[in-house]
């Protein structure tokens, strides 16, 4: 798979490492019960189909950048910089 960062160009995916998501987490509270901390820790979605992902390129320039990509077809839609996403220049 190819990633194409947004400022070193495309790249191989091994450069990257793969966080996860790119969805926020809502942090169960310190007293929580054991499902509560079961399901932040543990169950995560895993859609066949389009997904956002949130990758670190750590062999390249340090950018954390969001990855939009299909799981059947293992294509690369997009790929933008987190903190475009984050200040509401992209979506
Ligand atoms: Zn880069």
């Amino acid at each position: 798979m190819r990633i194409t960062c947004p400022l070193c160009g495309e790249r191989d995916r091994r450069e990257f490492y793969y966080q996860g998501a790119a969805v926020l987490l809502e942090r169960p509270a310190f007293d929580a019960s054991d499902e509560a901390w079961d399901g932040y820790l543990h169950l995560r979605d895993n859609p066949a189909g389009k997904t956002r992902d949130l990758w670190y390129h750590e062999a390249g320039c340090g950018a954390w950048v969001v990855v939009t990509r299909d799981t059947v077809t293992h294509a690369v839609l997009d790929c933008v910089l987190a903190s475009d996403v984050a200040s509401g220049a992209r979506p």
